[in-house]
C-alpha cells in the first residue's frame, strides 16, 4: 500500500496506549486525564435525555448545521461573557471535543514544514494534531509563570523562516501537563508578540472552570482586539468527555474557514449531544455541578500534594497547580521516568513519562500525575509506591 507521507510520520498516542492500562482495575492510574466517575450526575442527565427526546426528538436525531446547533451557540456565546469574552453566535463553532477543534485549526493553518510554537512540555493531543499536518516546532520553555514569552520573542526575532510560524499554541490555565498558570503580564506580552509578528494564538482552555485556589486571570481571548486569538474549550471536564463536545471562538471570517474544513471532516457535530449540553446549561444543572466537581478535585489535589511531600524523597520537585487535573513532577538527575515506568507497572501504579509531552528530547526526568480520577486513598497509596521506587533508585 502506498500510504501518504504524513501517515508514515504519525505516531500512536502514548496516552491512548496507557489508557488501556488504566482500564485494569488493579492498577492505580495517574496516567490518563480522566474525570472522576463521581463527577457525572447520571440521574439528572437521564432526565435531560428523556426531555430532549420528548421536546426535540426528530430534530435531535437529524443532521444539523456544521457550525453547531444554533441554540447551543447562542448559549455558549452568552456564557463566554462570564470569562470576559465578547462574542456572538457567528464566532462560535461546536466541535466533537476540543480535540477536533485542534485538528480543524491545524487543518486550516499548517502546510507541511510550517512551524507551531509550543511549550515544553505541551499537551500531547495538540502535538499529535500539529504533527498530522507535518508541522515542525518552535519550542518555548515554561516556568511556574507559564510560557516564557521573552524566550519566544527572542527565538522569533532570530528566526530565518519566521513567516512559516503559523500558530502559537498555549494552555494558559492549569497547564496540561505542567500544572502551571500563565500570569497576566505574560498573557499581555504574548498578545503583543502575536500582534507584532502577526501570528495567531491558539488558546486551549479546557480547565478554566476548575480552579481550586488563587484568583482568576483574564483569558488571552478577552484582551484580543484584532481577532488574533482562536479560543478552544470543552464540555469534557465540566459535563462528560463521553459526549464529545467542545467549541471554538474565532473571528467571523476565520470561523467560516473552519466551518468549511469541518464539512469535509464530519458534516456536523453530534446533534443529540448538543441539545443535551444546551439543556444541561439552561436547566442550571451544569452550574450546580461545577462547584461539586471543584470541591471534589480540590480534595484530591490536596491529597496528592500532601502525599508527594510525605513519600517523595528530597531532590524531587513538583508543580502546585491552582486547578485542573495534573501535577508535573521532576526527579533528581540520573532517573529516567520512561525506564522507571516498567517498574511502576510491576508495583501496580502508572503515570505518563515526561518525554511524551516534549517535542524535543527533553522531559526524561519528569512525569505527569493525574489527580482527578483515583480515589483519595488510592492517591496516597499510589504516590507512596512511586516514592518507594524512586528512593530505591536513589540508593
Ligand atoms: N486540550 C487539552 C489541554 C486537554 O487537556 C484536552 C483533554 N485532555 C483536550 C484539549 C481535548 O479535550 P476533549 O475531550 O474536549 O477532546
Amino acid at each position: 500500500m502506498r500510504l501518504a507521507k504524513r501517515t508514515e510520520e504519525m505516531k500512536a498516542s502514548e496516552i491512548r496506549e496507557l489508557l488501556k492500562l488504566a482500564g485494569n482495575r488493579e492498577i492505580i492510574s495517574f496516567g490518563g486525564g480522566l474525570p472522576s466517575p463521581d463527577s457525572f450526575p447520571i440521574e439528572e442527565i437521564d432526565k435531560i435525555c428523556t426531555n430532549v427526546l420528548k421536546e426535540y426528538g426528530t430534530s435531535a436525531l437529524q443532521y444539523g448545521v456544521t457550525e453547531g446547533l444554533t441554540e447551543l451557540r447562542v448559549t455558549l456565546a452568552e456564557r463566554m461573557k462570564k470569562f470576559g469574552i465578547n462574542c456572538e453566535r457567528e464566532n462560535v463553532i461546536v466541535t466533537n471535543g476540543a480535540q477536533e477543534a485542534l485538528d480543524l485549526v491545524s487543518k486550516i493553518f499548517i502546510d507541511p514544514g510550517d512551524f507551531v510554537a509550543v511549550e515544553l512540555p505541551s499537551y500531547l493531543g495538540g502535538i499529535s494534531s500539529f504533527r498530522n499536518y507535518q508541522s515542525r516546532f518552535l519550542t518555548v520553555d515554561l516556568d511556574s509563570d507559564g510560557m516564557k514569552t521573552h524566550e519566544l520573542e527572542s527565538k522569533l526575532k532570530a528566526m530565518k523562516e519566521r513567516e512559516k510560524v503559523k500558530l502559537i499554541y498555549t494552555i494558559p490555565n492549569f497547564h496540561n501537563p505542567a500544572g502551571v498558570t500563565m500570569t497576566l503580564e505574560r498573557r499581555k506580552h504574548l498578545l503583543e508578540i502575536a500582534e507584532k509578528y502577526d501570528i495567531p494564538i491558539l488558546e486551549d482552555d479546557p480547565y478554566v472552570e476548575l480552579r481550586y485556589s488563587g484568583e482568576d486571570v483574564p483569558s488571552i481571548k478577552s484582551m484580543d482586539r484584532n481577532g488574533l486569538v482562536i479560543y478552544v474549550s470543552t464540555f469534557s471536564k465540566i459535563f462528560a468527555p463521553g459526549i464529545r463536545l467542545g467549541w471554538i471562538i474565532a473571528e467571523k471570517e476565520l470561523a467560516r474557514k473552519i466551518t468549511i474544513a469541518k464539512q469535509g471532516t464530519d458534516l456536523c457535530t453530534n446533534i443529540f449531544c448538543q441539545y443535551l449540553a444546551n439543556e444541561y446549561i439552561k436547566s442550571g444543572t451544569m452550574d450546580r455541578q461545577i462547584p461539586k466537581i471543584r470541591k471534589m478535585y480540590k480534595r484530591k489535589r490536596d491529597k496528592m500534594l500532601s502525599s508527594l511531600k510525605k513519600y517523595f524523597p528530597e531532590g524531587c520537585k513538583w508543580s502546585r497547580p491552582d486547578g485542573g487535573m495534573f501535577i508535573w513532577v521532576t526527579l533528581p538527575e540520573g532517573i529516567d521516568t520512561e525506564e522507571l515506568f516498567k517498574e511502576a507497572i510491576n508495583e501496580k501504579v502508572c503515570y505518563i513519562h515526561g518525554g511524551a509531552f516534549c517535542v524535543d528530547d527533553s522531559g526524561h526526568r519528569s512525569m505527569r500525575l493525574n489527580f482527578s480520577n483515583a480515589d483519595e486513598d488510592k492517591i496516597e497509596e499510589g504516590v507512596k509506591r512511586l516514592g518507594n521506587l524512586i528512593k530505591k533508585k536513589m540508593c
